[in-house]
């Protein structure tokens, strides 16, 4: 089944480097989650992802599939062109960033709004780390960051938590005493500088107090679920962690999205979508950054039982171009496959396959995020 026709909606991505920064990460570090200079250096080039994308954007540019001539190519078009070339082969309709990676270096949304629609996700661990050194009381801080994000800035479709990253998907209720004493002994050592927000309880009650304003406003909040760059205690981002928060009544009307396709705990995802109304999966970051093979089983392991309403396209592109391209292009072709394995089966007609490729490609986005 050929999706190319479909305007796609990226429900999470990144923004884009400052040409600045660009030269500051070589171009296999876009490829690869690691950090430690082996892996950037060496190992990341001899990945299935990287070969195959050596190819992907070589065809793309009309060059040699060799990273010297894709480099070259790239460097002569510019950011900009590049930019253009990888949106417009993406057929993408409106890109949700996350503009919390690299907060210093990256291009501001509103730089992207030449290219492609534009919305923002909120993250809303930067929002208190930089709240933290311009207030005097935790009572000062809670009120702004209350006012920040009920109700968010008009851009805002979604909030984000990288709960995952710092003390992990177990939340808990935190009773305000608690998270006082947390803010009040964050604060003491806290400079000019906003600090590292890394602290359980404070964490937990700011995710908790989100989910109450996504639930009155039906925004949707994004989890961190899966694997991520070794910051991340992978045992600590798998999504059955959520329960608590999924069995409470009171963010029934906030949508859960789990990123990443909770991979490898896509299963336990894709069984959260089936019983939680509330719960949905993106795709992005096993599409485009595993093996064909992996890709094709991620979306085969979702569609086993989860709901279709529940599930949605993105990329998580994030750094440089390629990724949205890349990702795109993989999206629509890994989804195509496993869509026409479903009719072989006789578990859809092709009609319902293909609408159900507009659903997850495009119309769920839509819907969960009001677009
Ligand atoms: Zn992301």
């Amino acid at each position: 089944m050929e999706l190319w026709n479909i305007s796609a909606i990226d429900q999470h991505a990144h923004n884009l480097l400052q040409p600045e920064a660009i030269t500051r990460y070589p171009y296999a570090a876009a490829f690869s989650e690691a950090h430690h200079t082996d892996i950037i250096n060496y190992h990341a080039r001899h990945t299935l992802f990287y070969r195959r994308s050596l190819r992907d954007m070589a065809d793309l540019l009309k060059c040699e599939p060799q990273e010297s001539e894709i480099l070259a190519k790239r460097d002569n078009l510019g950011l900009e062109n590049l930019t253009k070339t990888c949106f417009n082969a993406a057929n993408l309709d409106t890109i949700l960033l996350d503009d919390g990676f690299l907060p210093e270096e990256i291009l501001p949304w509103q730089w992207h709004q030449q290219f492609v629609g534009v919305k923002r996700l909120l993250r809303i661990e930067n929002l208190a780390q930089n709240l933290i050194p311009q207030v005097n009381s935790f009572a000062e801080f809670w009120e702004r960051f209350r006012a920040e994000i009920d109700p968010p800035p008009p851009e805002v479709v979604g909030f984000k938590s990288i709960a995952a990253y710092r003390t992990g998907l177990e939340i808990q209720p935190v009773n305000i005493e608690l998270a006082k004493s947390q803010f009040n002994a964050i604060k003491k050592i806290t400079g000019e500088k906003p600090p590292r927000l890394n602290n359980k309880p404070l964490i937990d009650f700011l995710v908790i107090q989100t989910l109450e304003v996504a639930a009155k406003h039906k925004i949707p909040i994004q989890f961190h679920t899966g694997i991520g760059d070794p910051d991340l205690d992978l045992r600590l981002s798998n999504p059955l962690h959520l329960r608590f928060l999924l069995e409470d009544n009171r963010f029934r009307n906030a949508p859960i999205v789990l990123l990443h396709a909770s991979y490898p705990y896509t299963r336990e995802a894709g069984y959260l979508a089936s019983v939680y109304p509330n719960v949905y999966i993106g795709f992005g970051l096993v599409i485009p950054s595993l093996s064909v093979a992996g890709m094709r089983c991620v979306v085969r392991e979702l569609m086993e039982l989860a709901p279709i309403s529940k599930l949605m396209y993105s990329s998580d592109a994030h750094l440089i171009p390629d990724l949205y391209y890349l990702g795109a292009k993989w999206g629509r072709k890994v989804l195509g496959e496993v869509l026409d394995e479903s009719v072989k089966d006789g578990d859809l007609t092709v009609k319902e396959a293909e609408e159900i490729a507009v659903d997850i490609l495009r119309r769920n986005a839509c819907n969960i995020y009001h677009l």
